[in-house]
């Protein structure tokens, strides 16, 4: 028997202006667990680089087997998205549905635009319980998609910072979560977020409370980053959170392998969906997630979804382009860089944006920017991008299907780095235990070091004796200490009297600097002129290698060299780095509030073959 498509859609408007119905709706993974359908499992991995679609299976209702061929989501940001299922097994034969969204005429209060939201589903079922159950399971979906966005209104109202959480009781060790969180409270962590921290572990679904990401809440709690992470790495120490690490793949930009521990990370790995072996770096594809600590719930980290918009933010939009045939790509307004890319096969086409091209050089709104793609690549490696309102037109001409993604060019700021973490004291601090495998090597692209050394400290151990210069050390020790970390920066290590520290960025090292030496006369206050110490500084920043020495984190590279050599240009009371570091915008900024006196001076140091460009601070 041949069964008939049938066509279900429901349009409502929703009192939601559009970015907040995308959020909500592109998050099937969340959307599906909360209208109550029922997770799904991989069924065969994509083995093959042509292999677009994934195998995957399910019991729906817990007990009717089905198996179907997923194709990858298409979506336009703000606009639609759709997915295609074609089933081998169960009631249906064949599943296409999605979303789509316009602002309605009518206004909300904040002056934005409510939006119309249209579900659509246009099913064939593969024998007679899939014809007779379809009418009631599509128009359940709809109805429960558009409850979801009542009940997040209700939330709001409340002035709850939740999305809808799943029907489901949550068997929260409440007396232990408390205890902790009280422990928590006596911590040096924003206080504010504590109770925010609890209502996650105890009202939220389970997948919001595994693989956190620190950035993302701190973005949702409207609070600093850092103060969430710090957050976050006090709540692990004391038991209520796990952390976790996770590689991302360069292209799809999506975890595909985790680790308990730094020491459990390999060098290499592969992504199996582009069929490609990386490197590590760990500025980049090292990334830290929190989930919450078994002894507190149990989460179960079960998928839902495994291709909707959500899990790849960076695409704006995704389109499926059969071989022979034609795709099209709506434009929008860009204000970040942004790329045409073929997923598996990485073949890219960089756009010049609107903000970027001259005003008469770009296409107009309706315009069409037509784009070639065939088994060797595309036929251009940039494009101007049409003004929003018109439209990339793709051809494929290859022999294969293909999906095109337009996608933001920049990494993502929002992941945690085992870089930037590993810059923080705190962690240094509490996990020490955390540290990379012997033998491993991960490259970090960017990171600043500070060397710092005492101006003529064998003559300062000589005049005033061991001891005493011995403790007048130590005291400088925490006096760099406090101002390292004051800037967010951690001692990696202290050699004799000098210390190497690292920090995220060079602005935060140099205000860590400027600190020290504006500080120091202060520090020196009532020692004898034998014991004042001059300390000598200097920055530099650029790429190192991140390896285990002796348990804890070290760093080694060219970069590290010469900061270490910059350091010895250092004259005592002033700063060293080089001419370029000091160009940077933020690096700029802060000498002239600092009102410091900045001089140019060329050197050559061991080591290094052509002179380098360096400037001397002066901040008193
Ligand atoms: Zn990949």
């Amino acid at each position: 028997m041949k069964l008939s498509v049938q066509k279900y859609e429901m349009e409502k408007e929703i009192r939601l202006p559009r970015h907040t119905v995308w959020k909500l709706l592109s998050d099937t993974d969340h959307l599906n667990r909360v209208i109550g359908l029922f997770p799904v499992e991989p069924g065969q991995a994509a083995h093959t680089r042509s292999e677009l679609t994934s195998l995957m299976n399910a019991k729906a209702a817990g007990i009717v087997p089905i198996l179907w061929t997923e194709y990858p989501f298409e979506w336009q940001i703000e606009e639609r998205y759709a997915v295609l299922r074609i089933y081998s097994k169960g009631p249906l034969a064949r599943f296409y549905a999605g979303v789509e969204m316009r602002d309605s005429s009518n206004v909300l209060p904040d002056g934005a635009n409510a939006t119309m939201v249209r579900l659509f589903a246009h099913v064939t079922p593969a024998n007679l319980i899939g014809m007779l159950s379809l009418p009631l399971m599509t128009r359940q979906s709809m109805n429960k998609t558009f409850k979801y966005f009542s009940d997040y209104q209700k939330l709001l109202l409340a002035g709850i910072q939740r999305r809808p959480q799943p029907e489901s009781q949550y068997r929260v060790n409440l007396p232990e979560a408390d205890r902790l969180l009280f422990q928590l409270e006596m911590m040096p962590v924003e206080q504010s977020c504590v109770p925010l921290l609890k209502d996650r572990i105890i009202y939220h679904g389970d997948d919001e409370v595994v693989d956190m990401r620190p950035y993302g809440i701190a973005d949702e709690w409207n609070v600093s980053r850092v103060d969430v992470l710090r957050l976050f790495l006090y709540a692990t120490k004391i038991g209520l959170l796990n952390l976790s690490w996770h590689l991302i793949c360069p292209n799809c930009r999506v975890s595909k392998y985790s680790a308990e521990s730094l020491s459990l990370i390999k060098e290499q790995f592969h992504c199996d969906f582009c069929g490609i072996n990386y490197n590590l770096q760990f500025d980049k594809y090292v990334e830290l997630c929190f989930s919450v600590h078994p002894n507190i719930r149990k989460a179960n980290a079960q998928v839902y979804c495994i291709g909707g918009p959500a899990i790849t933010p960076h695409v704006f939009a995704q389109c499926y382009v059969e071989k022979g045939k034609d795709g099209v790509i709506d434009c929008g307004y860009y204000d970040e860089s942004v790329r045409i890319r073929v997923l598996k096969y990485n073949h890219i086409v960089n756009i010049h944006t609107e903000r970027e091209a001259q005003q008469e050089s770009f296409p107009g709104p309706g315009e069409r920017v037509h784009l070639h793609y065939d088994e060797q690549g595309w036929d251009t490696n940039e494009v101007v991008l049409p003004a929003s309102g018109s439209a990339l037109h793709i051809h494929n001409a290859a022999e294969r299907d293909i999906v095109v993604a337009l996608e933001k060019a920049d990494w993502d700021d929002m992941v945690v780095t085992a870089a930037k973490v590993s810059t923080m004291y705190e962690f240094r601090g509490m996990f020490s235990s955390e540290v990379l495998a012997p033998g491993t090597q991960i490259g970090v692209e960017s990171l600043t070091f500070l060397f710092s050394d005492l101006l003529g400290s064998t003559i300062f151990y000589e005049t005033v004796g061991d001891a005493r210069a011995y403790g007048q050390v130590r005291r400088h020790f925490d006096f760099m200490e406090q101002w390292i970390h004051k800037s967010q920066g951690t001692i990696v290590k202290t050699m004799g009297d000098a210390v190497m520290a690292i920090f995220e960025t060079p602005e935060n090292a140099l205000q860590a600097a400027i600190d020290i030496q504006t500080h120091v006369d202060e520090f020196n206050q009532g020692s004898s002129n034998d014991d004042r110490i001059v300390i000598k500084i200097g920055l530099h920043h650029g790429a190192a290698i991140a390896v285990n020495s002796n348990d804890k984190i070290d760093y080694f590279g060219q970069t590290v060299n010469i900061a270490s050599r910059i350091q010895s240009l250092s004259k005592g009371g002033d700063i060293v780095l080089s001419k370029e570091t000091s160009l940077r915008v933020g690096m700029k900024d802060l000498l002239e509030r600092s009102r410091a006196q900045v001089a140019r001076f060329d050197a050559t140091v061991k080591g290094i073959d052509q002179s380098l460009g360096l400037i001397r601070v002066l901040v008193k």
